[in-house]
């Protein structure tokens, strides 16, 4: 379509076929960023309807400067078939002569073809429709007469003109769509004045109007409830040239100004990029004989034009997202290019569809956002859930440096609260970086962060958990064995001297052992293992560790209290007792009497201390620990399978059986009784030699 500033476009053909590329042709005349004209709406529809063969298109071709066809004078033979549309060049006025172009308020006239039919025989259903069709989307309605047929009910077209009166009351009854009734009359020689001509004209109109068959409803409605009149009257083309010239210009004057003929009463509110589609789906439904709802017309082309507008937005923001590379990007920019993407796309939207019916415009923006959101909240949350994890891992490393470090006087619980405390500030720091708290609209609440944090806080205090139970599980196994490997000793001094008052001993030395390993938790009256943890929980792990203490105690018992060991121990005290005297010197033999007596005495005293093996007991009875230590044997954790034969020994006290004892004393009998007869022979010997 080259050279469409200056021709026109046929709209509707002679086979009522609507025009597939009007929308390229209007697109000419507006740009969609127009910043004067930010509604559209900065458009007019004129058209212009009479008898054939009248001077229609002359007279928009005078007045507009458009090109419609005229009727070549020799063949008189029909023309402009069916409807055209053209963007005025230029408006003629009185003030100018020059033919700039000076139609600023984007008039566009569209040419009807004549309503006498002759080309068309008796076919009157087009000019019928092609009149509907101009009447629902023109703002001012030329009628073109010659003056000699004011007052001829036949040849002013008013019966057509009823028709249309007719249709329009079912069309505009709903929302009182008004419209301007422009009449035109020709060749006007001036006999009759102009004003006497609008009366008659007016009566007529108010005749045909108080005469027509009124829809049901609209009865009571008046012709200037839905159309001013006006009147202009032109001079004869032929016979006053200058004159018509002039008259023409005046005509023109009137469409130049603001408020002369424009109304804005008269538009109908449709964008101008929707206008084609608007004028489509009316002739539509004018062919196909449906009731004209134009309130509905509008809706509908909004709704297309707001989709369209959207699909377009939407392209163009999904462009530019897959082609962002989001890994490249820290967590700041990341943020201001989602929200940019996010706002850029809603303000494209509002610039375009905003012109269109608001509940329309809103309600396909709420869903353009909610697409675009897709996208957005996808990276949005993996943002966030990539900052949940670092943030994650920040406090497993504050918590790992810090007890590298021990620092001193700091307490695991101190460790912990510092860490949370990194970690939690890590993540609210950088998700305000990335924040979207700033938008306002309805759907922004997707982006609060705020649900977030709280997972955040939820898996920090399942690991706190997790932690604070390793290092319960960590502190029942780390005092005890250090208890052990003190107290060990103790025990096994003491019992390797075993006297009466050992075991007194050993009690006090548990309790000293016990209360200096256990030192650092106390606090006045109550134990704090600085885990965090309430003081039933404390002293439930207090108890749990002088359990332990006892346990670890009994398992020193058991390891060293053995029938070899006792055996040993007590071969060796008849030794001392016997081979030696109070200075600790060899016994030199005299007789072996002396032998028998020494024999007996030290073999007595070594005897004696089998009971003080055997059972664990003070000046008060057997010791009994200070928990119920019988159901915790299996969970010892002895550092070696030391501990057989424990079971046997539920008690804590009962550390050789009657049968250990008879063992022990038979074992016992034989070494001392071998050891009897050797030192007697030696005497004997010592004696012969
Ligand atoms: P349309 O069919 O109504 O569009 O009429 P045209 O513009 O094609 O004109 C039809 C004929 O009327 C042409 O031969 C014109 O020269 C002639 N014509 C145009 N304007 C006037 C006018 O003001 N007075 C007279 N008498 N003839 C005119
Ligand atoms: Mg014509």
């Amino acid at each position: 379509m080259t050279d469409l500033e200056v021709s026109s476009i046929q709209v509707i053909d002679e086979n009522k076929v609507f025009n597939s590329h009007l929308a390229d042709y209007m697109k000419q005349f507006y740009s969609q960023n127009n910043s004067n004209d930010e509604k559209g709406l900065n458009y007019h529809i004129v058209s212009v309807f009479g008898s054939q063969s009248t001077g229609k298109s002359t007279l928009l071709n005078h007045l507009f400067h458009t090109k419609f066809d005229i009727m070549d004078e020799s063949q008189r033979q029909q023309t402009t078939k069916g409807i055209w549309l053209a963007h005025a060049n230029h408006i003629a006025n009185s003030s100018e002569d020059g033919e700039f172009a000076n139609n600023t308020k984007n008039i566009f006239v569209m040419d009807v073809e004549g309503t006498d039919g002759r080309e068309r025989g008796e076919d009157q259903d087009f000019e019928r429709k092609a009149a509907l069709f101009a009447l629902s989307t023109s703002e001012i309605l030329i009628i073109n007469i010659w003056e000699h047929q004011v007052g001829l009910y036949q040849g002013a077209n008013m019966g057509l003109l009823r028709t249309v009166f007719e249709v329009n009351l079912s069309l505009f009854a709903k929302n009182k769509q008004r419209c301007l009734l422009l009449f035109v009359i020709r060749d006007h020689v001036g006999n009759t004045s102009l004003e006497s001509l609008s009366d008659v004209l007016t009566l007529d109109l108010q005749n045909i109007w108080s005469q027509l068959s009124k829809p049901e409803g609209t009865e009571g409605f008046e012709l200037d409830d839905f159309f001013d009149l006006k009147f202009v009257a032109l001079a004869h083309k032929l016979l006053q040239p200058d004159k018509f010239v002039e008259d023409i210009s005046v005509l023109g004057d009137k469409f130049i100004s603001d408020d002369q003929l424009f109304n804005e009463g008269y538009h109908r509110a449709i964008p101008i990029d929707g206008w084609s589609m608007y004028a489509e789906q009316v002739w539509e439904q004018i062919e196909t004989n449906q009731d004209l709802d134009l309130p509905t017309q509008q809706i509908l082309v909004a709704r297309f034009r707001c989709d369209e507008i959207s699909s377009q937005v939407y392209e163009s923001f999904h462009e530019q997202f897959v082609k962002s590379n989001w890994e490249d990007l820290s967590f700041a920019e990341l943020g201001n290019l989602l929200k940019e993407l996010r706002q850029n796309t809603a303000q494209q939207y509002d610039v375009l569809a905003g012109r269109y019916t608001e509940s329309v415009y809103l309600q396909r923006k709420k869903l353009l956002v909610q697409k675009v959101d897709l996208s957005i909240l996808e990276v949005y949350n993996s943002v966030l859930q990539k900052l949940i994890k670092q943030s994650k891992d920040l406090y497993l490393k504050e918590i790992e440096s810090a007890l590298i470090k021990k620092e001193a006087g700091v307490v695991f619980s101190q460790v912990l609260d510092n860490a949370e405390r990194e970690s939690l500030k890590y993540f609210s720091e950088n998700t305000a970086l990335i924040s979207f708290v700033d938008i306002d609209d309805s759907e922004a609440k997707s982006y609060d962060p705020s649900p977030r944090l709280g997972e955040l806080e939820e898996e920090l205090s399942i690991l706190r958990t997790e932690l604070v139970n390793k290092e319960q599980e960590n502190i029942k196994t780390r005092i005890p064995k250090k208890f052990k490997s003190q107290f060990k000793f103790i025990v096994q001094d003491e019992l390797s001297n075993i006297k009466p008052s050992s075991w007194e001993e050993l009690l006090d030395q548990f309790r000293q052992v016990s209360d200096k390993q256990l030192a650092k938790y106390k606090s006045s009256d109550s134990y704090d293992f600085h885990l965090g943890l309430s003081k039933e929980k404390n002293k439930e792990l207090l108890d749990q560790v002088l359990i332990k203490f006892w346990i670890k105690f009994k398992e020193i018992l058991n390891n060293f209290v053995t029938e070899t060991n006792v055996l040993r121990l007590l071969v060796s005290k008849f030794e001392d007792e016997f081979r030696y005297d109070e200075e600790g010197l060899p016994v030199v033999w005299k007789n072996s009497s002396e032998i028998d007596v020494k024999f007996a005495k030290a073999r007595n005293s070594a005897l004696d201390m089998l009971p003080l093996f055997s059972l664990a007991h003070t000046a008060e009875g057997e010791i009994l620990p200070d928990f119920d230590i019988a159901h915790d044997e299996t969970e010892a954790d002895s550092d070696n399978g030391e501990d057989d034969g424990f079971r046997e020994s539920h008690k804590f006290a009962h550390l050789l059986s009657a049968r250990d004892q008879d063992a022990i004393r038979h074992k016992f009998k034989k070494q001392t009784d071998a050891l009897y007869v050797e030192t007697k022979r030696s005497v004997i010997n010592s004696k012969t030699e």
